[in-house]
């Protein structure tokens, strides 16, 4: 048996003298150093007694040997488990007793206060990566072989395991199947028209789907190249683009490229394609971004659990405020929240999944993952709106939903508005407790600068172009939303802060 994904990844490999990955210090790495140092790595983990089936757990800072790590984590047949480096000690130790790994590996400077974390936990082994890729991992892959044969997986087998970002509740890791990977990553290298001649400017972080997956995965699959940035630098994007092909980024990417003085369409001349994802992207932003650069970005929309979902198109239009349609291979449908009946298009309803990218469930959870499906459908838990032809468009998490003297209010629709005045940056709406309502709806929005908005006039602007029921109680201001490293913004965190509002 051949090893599904690391199979895939190598037919792409047309020339093994083609670039494959260039750092921001100027290392050049060809597809045969990716396939020499991924091989390496998987030796180093078979050494380390890593047997198939076994996680390998990383919360390390990005660098191309991370990726040259869970390539070789995959070709060693393990489960590769990135974590988020922003998780503390106690998250670790959550992460670690669920996951079971027979790995782990930190940065040189947490492993003396992750160490005894691991131990506790019966983690065998402790290695290190640091940001510039040297640790005692990178050691034993140099003193591993360039020879190794892969392990060998089926299309079933688990190739990762990724804890959700869930903003409440224990945090559930999705099983991902290397045919799960490797069909979405197909599916778009094929419509976004990936070939090897292309680069990716990569900024995003890799121990998330977007950056790890999305972006590494597709680039892999086509044989194409990046410039591997350690982090999101608009300054540095920018410099870059003349050499660059495509940009994958979070929202936040484009509202802070747009405020750089050389972002021009000659600045953007040899760029084909800029992809959005993982949050909503304003509408605004992509008409201003249209405006200054001549590129319409693409939006997708995708998850942990189910890979991505829906694209807009790469010929035709891409329009703002919606997420396209389902990728080839991959179903979706908008149902009833409650009865699961599936809606008629121009419904607004809970989005339901189905497809090869569609994840193996929860890790050591059989109940929840259950509840997450509906006659094998997966909810997502997005609620959305398909037009007649499939267009996608996304009106909010289900848990956003705000319910006030018994009827349903969907932020998004009342952020469109707000977003829409003169002066407003952004919007989110909440729900806060209200001892009449239930919950009142709440808008916390961020004034663009010089701005002189007052709540009044705020609430004047919306009458009559809102139910009544759906004006905000209440309008706030702050200087900026708070956000993940994904660029989401946490609306639990809004919720906490002004959780009294209310309250007499
Ligand atoms: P994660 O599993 O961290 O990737 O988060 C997945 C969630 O991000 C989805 O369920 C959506 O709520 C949100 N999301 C991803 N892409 C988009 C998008 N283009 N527009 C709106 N929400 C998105």
């Amino acid at each position: 048996m051949a090893n599904h994904l690391f199979d895939r990844i190598r037919a792409g490999i047309a020339d093994p003298a083609r670039p494959f990955a260039e750092t921001a210090d100027g290392a050049r790495h060809s597809q045969a150093d990716l396939l020499e140092r991924s091989a390496r790595y998987a030796g180093a983990f078979a050494a380390l007694g890593v047997k198939p089936g076994d996680r390998v757990a990383l919360q390390v800072e990005k660098s191309l040997e991370a990726v040259f790590a869970y390539l070789g984590a995959v070709r060693a047949g393990a489960v590769f488990l990135p974590l988020n480096t922003a998780y503390t000690p106690a998250e670790i130790d959550y992460f670690l007793g669920d996951a079971e790994p027979a790995v782990f590996v930190c940065d040189p400077a947490h492993r003396a206060a992750l160490e005894p974390v691991a131990a506790a936990r019966g983690v065998g082994r402790v290695l290190t990566l640091d940001a510039a890729g040297r640790g005692t991992l990178a050691q034993a892959a140099d003193a591993a072989s360039p020879h190794g044969v892969d392990v060998p997986r089926g299309p079933d087998d688990l190739a990762a395991l990724l804890y959700t970002s869930g903003t409440t509740g224990r945090s559930k890791g999705a099983m991902l199947s290397h045919d799960n990977l490797a069909s979405n990553a197909q599916a778009l290298v094929e419509e976004w028209r990936f070939t090897p001649d292309d680069v990716l400017i990569h900024a995003l972080p890799i121990f998330h789907t977007h950056g790890l997956f999305v972006a590494i995965n597709v680039t892999l699959l086509a044989g194409a190249s990046m410039l591997f940035l350690p982090r999101f630098d608009p300054a540095a994007i920018l410099a870059l683009m003349g050499r660059a092909s495509v940009l994958m980024g979070v929202p936040t990417f484009y509202t802070r490229l747009l405020k750089q003085p050389g972002l021009t369409a000659t600045a953007c001349a040899g760029m084909r394609l800029f992809v959005s994802g993982s949050a909503p992207l304003l509408a605004e932003t992509h008409r201003q971004w249209t405006a200054a650069t001549g590129h319409a970005i693409l939006e997708r929309y995708g998850m942990t659990e189910t890979n991505m979902i829906t694209s807009n198109p790469y010929e035709g239009e891409r329009v703002p405020g919606t997420v396209g349609f389902p990728l080839p291979g991959v179903s979706v449908r908008v149902t009833d929240p409650d009865t699961g009946r599936e809606l008629i298009a121009g419904a607004v309803g809970m989005i339901e999944v189905k497809g090869p990218n569609v994840f193996k469930g929860y890790w050591r959870m059989p109940e929840k993952t259950a509840a997450e499906f509906r006659d094998g459908w997966f909810v997502t838990g997005d609620l959305g709106v398909m037009d007649l032809a499939g267009r996608v468009q996304i009106v909010g998490r289900g848990k956003d939903l705000v319910i006030t003297g018994g009827f349903n209010v969907y932020p998004k629709e009342v952020e469109t508005e707000l977003d829409a005045l003169p002066g407003v940056v952004e919007s989110a709406v909440i729900g806060l407790p209200h001892a009449d309502f239930g919950e009142g709806v709440t808008a916390v929005i961020v004034p663009a600068e010089g701005a002189r908005l007052e709540e009044a006039a705020v609430l004047a602007a919306l009458e009559g172009r809102l139910a009544k029921f759906k004006l905000p109680k209440r309008v706030l201001f702050v200087n900026e939303l708070p956000r993940n490293a994904m660029g989401k913004v946490q609306k639990n965190l809004l919720r906490d802060s002004f959780a009294g509002l209310y309250r007499a």
